[in-house]
């Protein structure tokens, strides 16, 4: 039942009672007012009967003087008497009216016929005394007839008025309870009233104002606390309760947009740390590898809940390779063609799958399912260097999807950056170990890689051979055709190197004109076969310069092979004597070194 009906009930229950309290109060005064009306209605009958009986015995004097004394002003006062008593007969006749009833009037009757009696007595003997008959007066007057006729009035007056009381009394006891009664019920009532009254104020104030107010205070204790969970109760009615809950209301929508906001602040002030913190790692990469370690890394945590894969972009092949991929991504192949990515193709993020624009789908997607992807390129300087690929998880909020994408736009870039830096710096170092003239590796790469074979070749106990070339009287081509034919001469010297060696070991260009070859792996049979072979090809070398063709060009060579000619650490030096001796022998062969080699190597 509604608050209002129950209270509604209530307030005319205690208009009801209350009009019911005040009608039984009315009715106590009215049985109060018969009460006293009976009282009254007694009092007037008494007196009305005592002047009844007291005339009846003041005539009776009077009438008995006149008959002793003959004195007529007994018969002047029993006159004036006589008119008395008419008038108190006259008022006994209207009885009936002041509420006499007829058993009591009967009885009152009854007392004036024998007043009447009387009074006829006493004019018959007053007439008789007028007359000179005195004793028959007298004999009237005193005789015991007319005694008993006035004991008769007496009785039956005392007989009225013992009725009279018997009435009175009943009525006056009647009206007396009937007034306690009322009073209790008006009492009764208005207590019952002023119960209900302080229940319904009780229940009104509790239900209304207590309870409300209880719960609104627990709810702003929570929220003060910062506890943005607490509802705020709905109270629709329109009072200062509901304006208080309305107010609450806003102030928690308020708080929990605040909270919002911090959180999101939070979250991109985290995620711009990561993204920094990558940032600083990507520029300390000395290697692709170090890069992908990187990316695998730190992208999950950017990007959490979007699994993906990183592609770099393999010059060599023209194909898009993954380096590495995060929370096990179910679409894209492992390899594919740049063309068959419209992020590269058109060097812009690309989303085909789940957005409200239609759009086509990449080829290196396996197919295309409802699975949402992103695919950002890696660009730098206008050139496609890789791919980001990621997907999207199935329910994310837009206004978070858009942050992340942000997020991963930055993580692009700088990823982007990095293994643009790594490549330039790769292509520096090649640069910087490379022989600009020949193509040739040059003698800092050949430091590298002799420690490198050497400590191969000591680990594994795999024979390895270092031969030395120094081309025969290469001063003579600059001093007869000039420098530029030298150079001529040392191309076509190098490209022989090159191609002896292209399916095993490494050929380098020491400075000026001479050369050597590395072979790991081969004993000194087959390394000698191998030098024999490099010398027969440049011997037949046919190098022209400016149409001239320039003489004939020879080299010398000097062979070690390790374990034959002494330690790993020194056969660059053991072969470096034995092309000593190739040039001291007459140029143009091949000297094998001994043990003496490696021992003068070691001196
Ligand atoms: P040998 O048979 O004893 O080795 O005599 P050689 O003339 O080959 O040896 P030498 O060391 O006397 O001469 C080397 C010359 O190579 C000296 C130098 O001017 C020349 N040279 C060094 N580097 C280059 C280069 O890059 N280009 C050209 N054209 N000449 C160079
Ligand atoms: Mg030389
Ligand atoms: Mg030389």
């Amino acid at each position: 039942m509604r608050l209002s009906t129950i209270t509604n009930w209530a307030y005319g229950a205690t208009v009801l009672l209350t009009l019911a309290s005040g009608t039984t109060m009315l009715l106590a005064s009215g049985a109060e007012e018969q009460e006293r009306a009976a009282v009254a209605q007694r009092a007037t009958f008494d007196q009305l009967t005592a002047t009844l009986e007291e005339d009846v015995y003041r005539l009776t004097e009077q009438a008995r003087g006149f008959a002793i004394t003959r004195d007529p002003t007994h018969v002047v006062a029993y006159n004036r008497e006589r008119a008395a008593l008419r008038s108190v007969e006259d008022r006994i006749t209207h009885l009936k009216d002041a509420g006499a009833d007829e058993s009591e009037l009967a009885a009152l009757r009854q007392a004036l016929h024998w007043a009447d009696t009387l009074t006829e007595d006493q004019e018959r003997a007053i007439r008789a005394a007028q007359a000179g008959d005195d004793s028959t007066a007298r004999t009237i007057l005193f005789g015991d007839e007319y005694g008993r006729e006035l004991d008769r009035v007496a009785a039956q007056v005392a007989k009225f008025q013992y009725m009279l009381d018997q009435r009175t009394d009943n009525a006056v006891r009647s009206a007396t309870d009937s007034a306690r009664q009322w009073r209790r019920m008006s009492e009764i009532t208005l207590g019952i009233t002023a119960l209900l009254f302080l229940f319904v104020l009780y229940f009104v104030l509790k239900q209304r104002i207590l309870r409300p107010v209880v719960r609104l205070s627990d709810v702003v204790t929570r929220l003060a606390a910062q506890d943005f969970a607490a509802e705020p109760p709905n109270f629709p009615q329109v009072d200062e309760i509901g304006d208080m809950a309305q107010a609450i209301r806003i102030f928690r929508e308020n708080g929990l947009e605040r909270q919002r906001l911090e959180q999101e602040r939070d979250v991109d002030r985290t995620m711009r740390d990561l993204l920094s913190r990558m940032t600083q790692r990507l520029q300390g990469c000395d290697s692709t590898q170090d890069l992908v370690d990187v990316v695998r890394r730190f992208t999950p945590e950017i990007a959490p809940d979007f699994p993906g894969r990183l592609y770099i972009h393999d010059l060599r092949r023209n194909m898009m390779v993954e380096a590495c991929a995060w929370l096990t991504p179910h679409q894209s192949r492992t390899e594919f063609l740049p063309s068959a990515c419209w992020a590269l193709r058109r060097g812009q993020t690309h989303k085909p799958v789940g957005r409200e624009m239609v759009d086509i789908a990449c080829e290196h997607l396996d197919d295309g399912g409802p699975i949402s992807t992103i695919c950002i390129p890696l660009a730098a300087q206008g050139e496609s260097i890789g791919l980001l690929y990621f997907e999207q998880p199935g329910a994310v909020a837009s206004d978070a999807l858009d942050r992340t994408e942000k997020y991963l736009e930055m993580l692009a870039e700088n990823i982007g950056l990095a293994l643009a830096n790594l490549r330039l710096r790769d292509a520096l170092r090649e640069m910087a170990m490379a022989d600009a003239l020949t193509g040739l590796a040059n003698r800092r790469r050949f430091d590298a890689a002799l420690e490198q074979q050497v400590e191969e070749a000591e680990r594994l106990k795999t024979p390895f051979s270092c031969l030395m070339i120094d081309i025969d009287h290469f001063k003579r081509f600059n001093d007869s055709y000039g420098h530029d034919a030298g150079d001529a001469v040392l191309r076509a010297v190098g490209a022989v190197l090159r191609e002896s060696l292209r399916e095993q070991g490494f050929a380098f260009r020491l400075g000026g004109e001479e050369f050597v070859l590395l072979m790991p792996g081969f004993a000194i049979g087959q390394a000698i076969e191998r030098a024999e072979q490099v010398r027969e090809r440049i011997r037949t070398l046919k190098v022209e310069h400016r149409g001239q063709e320039l003489g004939p060009v020879t080299a010398s060579f000097g062979l070690a092979v390790f374990p034959d000619h002494g330690p790993a650490d020194t056969i660059m030096r053991t072969a470096d004597a034995a092309l000593l001796r190739a040039k001291t022998e007459g140029r143009d062969r091949v000297v094998i070194a001994t043990v003496r080699d490696g021992a003068s190597a070691l001196a």
